[in-house]
């Protein structure tokens, strides 16, 4: 069984994927799998979002479309078995058998089905059935991919991955088989100059280490004296900055939130 995965670091916002859906099914019916989409509908659909302050922002792109969820609330919901699972793990709504009354829509989780009011049934991506089914080797949103953070992969690929294999939502217990790489999370920025020499420092050490112990994190600033700590999963970090020929500095219990911008942070050139 195949499965939709994205790699968030990998993804640059170009819609390609959300394009290539939208040419693949508005206007075409591809029965008994789908019918025709709705201009307003999007099955996969490219979320952005904005995390932090100017100038320390960082923009992420997140591709949202059917989870195909091992324990699918919509198939539950749905009266009319309208909503199946493929021998392939694929979930579809038979669009034949919808009687439209949407109870599916307010079941998922996820908001990722939508209301077709001129056929007057539910519908969901289809991880392109159709084409799997002539022999295609993934979907068409797969295969716009320009990055390839949008790949389609096997079980063993999944295994493989480890812990580093992440879910959308897994509070709500639906045990999605879409999987994501690097969803976002808090980060930590800011600068590191030199006021005696009026100098941005680059290449000084900043060490981000979990107040009450656990694994640090370490980035080095660039040329223009910044740092961007990403990846943190702790409520306040103890930080340090160090550079050959400086006076090291600490700053104790830094709580994040979901993106803290320190500004500049001043080191001091050894006599
Ligand atoms: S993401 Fe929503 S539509 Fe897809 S299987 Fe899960 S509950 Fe059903
Ligand atoms: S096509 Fe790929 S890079 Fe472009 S938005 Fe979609 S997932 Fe991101």
């Amino acid at each position: 069984m195949k499965t939709l995965m994205l790699d968030v670091e990998k993804c640059i916002g170009c819609r390609n994927c959300q394009l290539a859906c939208k040419d693949e099914h508005v206007g075409n019916d591809w029965l008994p799998i789908a019918s025709s989409q709705s201009e307003g509908q999007f099955w996969m659909w490219i979320d952005q979002s904005e995390r932090g302050k100017q100038p320390k922002v960082h923009i992420d792109w997140l591709a949202v479309t059917c989870q195909q969820c091992e324990d699918a609330p919509c198939m539950a919901a749905c009266q009319s078995n309208a909503i199946y699972r493929r021998p392939d793990g694929i979930i579809l709504i038979d669009p034949k058998k919808c009687s439209g009354d949407q109870d599916c829509i307010a079941a998922c989780p996820y908001g990722v089905i939508y209301f077709n009011p001129e056929s007057n049934i539910a519908q969901k991506c289809t991880l392109c059935a159709h084409l799997l089914d002539r022999g295609w080797k993934e979907p068409r949103c797969v295969t716009a991919c320009p990055t390839e953070a949008l790949t389609f992969v096997d079980e063993e690929q999944v295994q493989a991955l480890d812990g580093r294999k992440e879910y959308l939502k897994p509070e709500e217990n639906t045990r999605p088989r879409m999987v994501y790489l690097g969803l976002p999370k808090p980060f930590l920025a800011g600068e590191v100059f030199s006021p005696t020499e009026d100098l941005c420092l680059e290449g000084v050490i900043v060490r981000a280490t979990p107040v009450g112990g656990g694994e640090s994190l370490t980035v080095q600033t660039n040329n223009y004296g910044d740092f961007s700590v990403k990846g943190l999963t702790s409520a306040a970090y103890n930080v340090s900055f160090e550079k050959e020929g400086y006076y090291p500095k600490q700053i104790s219990s830094l709580k994040i939130g979901e993106a803290l911008n320190i500004g500049e942070v001043k080191l001091y050139k050894k006599a």
